[in-house]
Order: structure tokens, then sequence, then C-alpha cells
């Protein structure tokens, strides 16, 4: 997507070979034409993207709300008490209030009706101001109202109170991300966390097939494995708000299902391939986050989840047959795109904790994707193994099955 403040994207179109978008630039007003082989939709949450395709969305849409931002000295209404975001009554029920920084800056957000025939139009300064004095409860409150938007005269900014997911992610060439395809209340604080997610997915997926490294059919694992992450999410978001809206506040269920889902989920697609009955650990499964462990490198303290990308990691553990070990260069997906590091040689495991970690034993092995996770493992590996990985490396990246086997 090109960078909103210098050019707009116009109409879009694709047939079987690419994409093309039509961009202005707004200083000059000069309209061009890209040509691409994807697009990625980051358009947000109105998406244009999203509904000139017609992909519906499917979720409960809550609160129209404004946005204001303003500089007051709230201690005495404080009394003390660290605030970051506060859940209020007035001006109406609904009604939030965030610190934007460690001093006077405060933004108050308002739920407004416009089936009632309110909108932004109707926050004025003045109304502002009232709003901010009626949710702290200080009538007289020395209050300075800011642009919403710095660099703006505009008083308010306005925003949806929703928690909806896109029934598809993609549609051709076209693949979208962030809240162009979802959009979760902002309890947790996890709406750019998903969308951040969602693009850490789908580039180095982008990457390989542009670079020939993968088939076509690796984008359609994209869907597959963020939707229901966003479901999750959503429901949790939606969780959260209620349980602090209400008097009890968050409780620790919700918390430690908050960090579950945002490092804890297991993608179920074609791009990992799950274990067997074979009686591996829980911890490293594929789909999950490899796990992080204290490892050293070249002499030097590093986390294992530094070891992972641009291209697939092969860990090895201590006790691996070393006459089995596989070549890069025989790789199916051609030179670099496998990185092989066995445990106890290239990388220490000063804990002795890394066959654990990765549910595997001493003399087993884990096959980690760029972007950090666990695509396959075995519990012993030798040379049978290593011609199980090059059928799971073709089939993750959709190319055909190798005729050649990795072993050497
Ligand atoms: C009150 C509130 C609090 C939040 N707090 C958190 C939080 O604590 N943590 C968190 O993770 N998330 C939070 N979020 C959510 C977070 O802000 C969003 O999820 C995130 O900004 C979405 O990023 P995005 O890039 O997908 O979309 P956006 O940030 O909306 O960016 C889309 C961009 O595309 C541009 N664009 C659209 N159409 C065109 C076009 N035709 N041509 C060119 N450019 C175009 C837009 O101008 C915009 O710049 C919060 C949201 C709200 C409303």
């Amino acid at each position: 997507m090109a960078r909103s403040r210098r050019a707009k994207l116009g109409e879009v179109t694709q047939d079987a070979d690419g994409v093309t978008a039509s961009v202005t630039d707004r200083a000059s007003g000069r309209r061009y034409t890209v040509r691409a082989r994807y697009l990625i939709a980051a358009d947000g949450h109105r998406s244009p993207l999203r509904l000139a395709l017609g992909i519906r969305t499917r979720g409960r849409r809550l609160a129209h709300v404004v946005n204001i931002a303003f500089e007051a000295n709230l201690g005495a209404a404080l009394r003390g008490r660290p605030v970051g975001l506060a859940y209020l009554a007035r001006p109406v029920p609904g009604t939030l209030l965030a610190r934007l920084d460690g001093a006077d800056r405060w933004v108050l957000m308002v739920p407004y009706d416009p089936e009632r025939g309110e909108g932004p139009a109707d926050f004025t300064p003045e109304r502002c101001a009232a709003d901010i004095r009626a949710a702290v409860g200080v009538p007289d409150l020395a209050v300075r109202v800011l642009p919403a938007v710095p660099g703006t005269g505009r008083a308010v900014h306005t925003w949806e109170l929703a928690s909806w997911v896109a029934e598809e992610y993609r549609r051709g060439r076209i693949l979208l991300a962030g809240d162009a395809v979802h959009v979760m209340l902002p309890s947790g604080g996890l709406g750019a966390n998903t969308g951040i997610q969602d693009v850490h997915n789908l580039a180095w997926k982008l990457a390989a097939v542009l670079q020939g490294r993968a088939g076509a059919g690796l984008l359609d694992t994209y869907e597959p494995e963020r939707r229901p992450v966003a479901e999750l999410t959503c429901a949790l978001s939606t969780r959260l708000q209620e349980e602090r809206a209400g008097a009890g506040g968050e409780d620790a269920a919700a918390r430690v299902g908050r960090l579950a889902l945002g490092l804890g989920y297991r993608y179920d697609s074609e791009a990992v391939v799950a274990d067997g009955e074979d009686g591996l650990g829980e911890s490293g499964r594929p789909g999950t986050r490899a796990p992080h462990l204290d490892l050293v490198r070249d002499g030097r303290a590093c986390s294992s989840i530094d070891l992972y990308g641009p291209g697939f990691t092969l860990l090895l553990g201590p006790a691996a047959a070393a006459d089995a070990l596989p070549a890069p260069d025989r790789c199916v997906a051609g030179d670099g795109c496998l990185e092989v590091l066995r445990i106890g040689r290239e990388v220490a495991d000063p804990s002795g904790r890394w066959a654990a970690a990765h549910g595997v034993g001493s003399s087993g092995a884990v096959l980690v994707r760029p972007d950090g996770f666990v695509v396959w493992r075995t519990p012993v590996w030798h040379p049978g193994t290593a011609r199980e990985l090059s059928g799971a490396l073709a089939r993750v990246l959709a190319l055909p099955r190798p005729s050649v086997a990795a072993g050497r």
C-alpha cells in the first residue's frame, strides 16, 4: 500500500499475471500506474479495497466514538492513583479516558449515536471541554482541547467500537491484512499486534513465491493460519472489555488468555506438518512458535528465536546422527533455503534444555519456518527422516515432491 499522506490508491484491477493499480500523488495530483504480481491491502478498517472486492465481514458494530485529545492537570481528581486507562460512566456510559504521556496529555473517548442525529460536528471545543469536565468530575477544571490530528484544526477524531472479522483474507492476487480484515475492541491492545502478525506471516511466504522458492499454493495457507487467530482475538478482547466495564475489573484467567493468545496459538494448515501419535512433547509442536531458549552462537549469547530466518532452519539435537545431514544445495527449494545448525556444534546449549523445550529427544530434529514457527520435528534423526524432511519442505513450499534424497 502506498503511503497515504503522499499517494492515494485508486482503482485496482487484476488478471492472471498480476495487479494494476492507479495511484495519485497527493501533492502534485499526478496520476500513474503501478503494476505488481501481488498487492497487500493494509488500508485500514474502512478498507476501500475490501469494499471494492465485495468482501463481507462478520461480527458486531457496537458504537461510534469520538476521541478528544486534551491537556489538563488531573492530579486532584486522581488523588495519587496511577491511571493508564479508566472506564467512566460520564458524560455517557462507555466513556474511556486514556493517558497520552506521563504528564498532562490525555484522550477522552466518548460514544455518540448517529441514529439519534448525533455526529462529530456536535463536538465543538466548548462541548468537548464540558464533556471532559463531566468525565473527570471537576466542574471548573482548567482544560485545553488539542487538535485530534496534529497539524489539523479538527477537534475530534472518530472511530467505531466494533468487533468483526472479514469472511475472506484473499481475493486472487490481493491479500488483505490488519484492520482491513479484523477490528477488535481496544481492550487488551491487540489490534495492531494482530495486524503485524498478519504481515509477519505473509511476508516470508510472498518473498518465497516471488523468488521462485515456493509455489503460489503457499499463499493459500495465509488465511487458514491468520483468520482463526483474529476470530479468537476478537472474542478475547470482547470478554476483556465486558470485564473491565463491569465492577470486577480484569480477572486473572483473562490475563493468562491474553498472553496465550498473543504468543501461544497453533497454526493448522498445509504450511505445517502435524505430529502423529509418537509421544512427542507439547512444547515445540508443529504450528506453534518455536520456544525461546538461551543459547550461545559464535561465542555470543543469543535467543533460539534469533536463529530463525531468512530461510528455513533445521536444528539437530546433540546426539543426532551426523552421517544423515541434509545437503542444502540439494534441498528442494534451492540454494540457501535451509540452514542446518547442530546443538553442541554450531550452537551451544548451556542449560541442556534444548531437547525438552522442543519436545524431542537429544537425537531429534526440528524444522523452523522463517517466521519462527515449527514446521516439522522428529524424535530421532536418521537417513530416513532426512528424506522425510525433504518431503515436508516440498509440501510446505507447495513444490513438487523431490525425486532426490536429501541424505548424503
Ligand atoms: C482507541 C484505540 C486504541 C487502540 N489501542 C491499541 C493498542 O493499545 N494496541 C494495539 O495493538 N492496537 C490498538 N488499537 C488498534 C490499532 O490502532 C489498529 O489495529 C491499527 O492501527 C491498524 O493498523 P492498520 O495498518 O491495519 O490500519 P490503519 O492504521 O488504519 O492504516 C491504514 C492506512 O491506509 C491508508 N489508506 C486507506 N485507504 C487508502 C488509499 N486509498 N490510498 C492510500 N492510503 C490509504 C489510511 O490512510 C491509513 O493510513 C487501538 C485502536 C483504537 C481505536
